[in-house]
């Protein structure tokens, strides 16, 4: 027998490994289980090389849990191991100041682990001693045993064992007895070994008999050894990728697309992205993407290796140039991981514009469902926004799709305004803006349907990215001055008749909470609505925005403001205007000769003041109070008015037309409206 010391540089390896890598114990298993694979890979490797002569057809890797002598092994038939290699691989460690480097990469040391030729030794992390069984596949080899019980030093001599390959046997510590548990192990296997390339044995499969579960005969196999993604994707079916999305992904719809990634050079990428169909918010998790290494499994947080807005993608990526043993920063600048990045991006853009050019109908169909991931890739990856401008589809108020060349081609004519602006109307809500879509559509106007959760900012985006593109809700001014294509036609009234209209309408606007309104005169034409109530695009998107931006909650919180616009070319409007000149004549008239008069005082006053610096005190005096004459005749006239106003349930009437087209006549002012119809009817 031979004893020796495990040649590490620090005192002893294995308190280092139990301190930084005490969250993760459980990767020991997956450590093991790739190192037997590893070796019945190197077996077949060597038989392809015709340096091995024996069968390779039963190479497999069984894990063994026996409770009663406490022990976890690990057992595969692959390549074994001679005295000489025992030494060289697990005695020497390999890799020196291994302390050092785990202290500075502490929150990634489970990922370091297996990179480092510490993956064997991570079985110290759960076992109070570990042996080593193994026969190498040379011929005449002779076996050997090692053990260690957690100190630098182990104890190593030969054996009698008759198969190929070794068995690493780990005598579980009294606190980590979990890894005896059958379920447990399971778990683990189908966690990270669900996709490696041989077979996993664990147990025998079950069976229902008798009303109890009995073992049979059969090795019950935790893995697919030849995983979808592994396979050329011309073998493959429609049904053989949404089976195995039903596998890697249970309880959820079946997704809209997918992509199969299939990559050997500049670096090597395997894997298939779903595009699931997301029902809400709720749906949307970002630990969907596996990521493994040679099938196997290393993580589900894939940040850095995939653009942000694919991780909302589901299904695996394999790649063994994906570095691990790093931190997330350094994988973030790291050249190699940049490109795959790149080329995720490239392909996933590439795969939806193939299907939206060859399939433009179930495009269409799915716009609704993908446009989320796609508006989201345009607003935060230039790159993928450049490709999807070729794809990405707007939607009008009919439910007609149109990309963006086509729709320019639709609008341009009629919808580009006197500075040559292509301005696209769109609506947020079809119930709510209804009045506003037809009356621009009976303008001749599209209208694109714009309800998405990112379909605000996604506006400001496509006038940054289109040229000469605004966009603008049909609620955001009268129809005749959506699209401005001449010189407004002024309105017809006198300056005195419009105070009185405005008056009239502004006093009996209501006083609500986070709305106000500002009362507005537009010569619109006489077959146009009376009332039209307007939001301005740039208030409400400045509001819009801050739901999405931090440090613009200031916007969020100023009320709406709202336009009320009267038509003065409506009849009624006019009707309105002549019913309260000639019912106010008889107050206004005398009101306003005093103001006129008092006004010509008050202006001569300042007239004759305006040269001097030094005013006399009688004179200041009577400018005073003319002023105040003047305020207060202003004040009685809009009394006059407003009282008069009260009482014109027509003035009412429109406010409350204007109120309900833009849901804000509720509760008892609605109640009140109902009423007054009736009566006027
Ligand atoms: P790594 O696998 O990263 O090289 P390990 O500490 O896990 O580091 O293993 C060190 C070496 O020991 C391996 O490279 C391999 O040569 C050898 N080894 C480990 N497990 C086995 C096994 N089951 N069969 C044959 N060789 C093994």
């Amino acid at each position: 027998m031979a004893k020796g010391t495990i040649g590490v540089t620090t005192n002893n390896i294995f308190p280092v490994i139990k301190k930084f890598l005490y969250s993760d114990h459980e990767i020991f298993l997956r450590e093991l289980v790739s190192n037997a694979v590893d070796a019945t890979q190197k077996l077949k490797t060597l038989a392809l090389a015709g340096e091995f002569n024996g069968s390779t057809d039963d190479l497999k890797v069984s894990v063994i849990v026996d409770k009663e002598a406490g022990t976890l092994t690990v057992r595969d038939n692959g390549i074994g191991m001679t005295a000489d290699e025992v030494d060289r691989y697990i005695n020497q460690i390999a890799f020196s100041g291994a302390e050092e480097f785990l202290t500075k990469y502490k929150d990634t040391a489970s990922s370091i682990i297996g990179h480092f030729g510490l993956g064997f030794y991570s079985a110290f992390m759960v076992s109070d001693k570990v042996e080593i069984h193994t026969l190498s596949h040379v011929d005449g080899a002779e076996a050997v045993s090692w053990s260690c019980d957690g100190s630098p030093e182990f104890e190593m001599d030969t054996m009698e064992k008759s198969e190929r390959g070794t068995d690493i046997v780990l005598h579980i510590a009294e606190d980590e007895k979990e890894f005896l548990e059958d379920q447990r192990i399971e778990a683990l296997l189908r966690k990270y070994c669900r996709f490696l390339p041989v077979p996993v044995v664990f147990g025998k499969k079950k069976q229902w008999k008798d009303n109890r579960q009995v073992e049979t005969d059969e090795d019950n196999i935790i893995n697919d050894v030849e995983p979808l993604w592994t396979r050329k994707p011309t073998d493959l079916t429609d049904d053989d990728y949404l089976n195995f999305y039903r596998a890697i992904q249970p309880a959820q719809d079946d997704p809209l697309f997918w992509i199969h990634l299939n990559v050997d050079y500049p670096f090597t990428l395997t894997g298939i992205l779903y595009f699931p169909k997301i029902k809400n918010n709720l749906d949307i998790r970002k630990d969907r993407i596996q990521l493994y290494c040679n099938q196997v499994f290393v993580t589900d947080s894939v940040e850095g290796v995939v653009p942000e807005f694919l991780t909302l993608l589901q299904g695996v990526i394999d790649s063994p140039d994906i570095p691990l043993n790093v931190s997330r920063s350094y994988l973030q600048a790291d050249r190699n991981v940049k490109m795959i990045s790149q080329h995720i991006t490239k392909k996933v853009s590439d795969r939806l514009r193939e299907i939206a050019k060859s399939d433009p109908t179930q495009f269409e169909q799915k716009w609704n469902d993908i446009k989320i991931f796609i508006e989201y890739g345009m607003l935060t990856d230039e790159k993928f926004c450049e490709q999807a401008l070729k794809f990405a589809l707007l939607e009008n108020v009919d439910g007609k799709f149109f990309t963006l060349d086509d729709y320019k081609t639709l609008v341009e004519a009629n919808q580009t305004d006197k500075d040559g602006n292509h301005i696209y109307l769109y609506a947020t809500d079809r119930d709510a803006q209804y009045t506003h879509i037809r009356a621009a559509a009976d303008l001749g106007y599209d209208v694109l349907m714009m309800d998405g959760q990112l379909d605000v900012p996604f506006t400001g985006l496509l006038e940054q990215k289109l040229e000469k593109v605004r966009f603008m809700r049909v609620d955001a001014d009268v129809p005749s001055n959506l699209i401005r294509k001449d010189e407004n036609r002024e309105v017809d009234l006198t300056t005195a008749q419009r105070d009185v209209v405005n008056r009239l309408f502004q006093s009996q606007v209501p006083h609500l909470d986070k709305a106000e309104f500002m009362v507005a005169l537009a010569a619109l034409g006489d077959q146009a609505a009376p009332v039209v109530m307007t939001q301005s695009e740039y208030m409400r998107r400045m509001k819009d925005m801050a739901q999405y931006q931090a440090g613009m909650s200031f916007y969020g919180e100023m009320p709406d403001y709202y336009s009320l616009t009267l038509n003065t070319d409506h009849r009624l409007v006019k009707l309105i205007l002549a019913d309260a000149e000639s019912a106010l004549q008889a107050s206004l008239e005398p009101l306003d000769k005093d103001i006129a008069s008092t006004q010509n005082v008050v202006n001569a006053l300042r007239d004759l003041n305006k040269d001097t610096t030094e005013v006399p005190e009688d004179r200041k005096k009577e400018l005073e109070e003319n002023e105040k004459r003047l305020n207060d005749l202003n004040e009685q006239r809009s009394a006059v008015i407003t009282e008069y106003a009260s009482s014109q349930e027509r003035v009412h009437q429109l406010i409350d037309i204007a109120l309900l087209s833009c849901g804000l006549l509720r509760g008892e002012a609605l109640n009140r409206f109902v009423q007054r119809s009736v009566d006027m009817m």
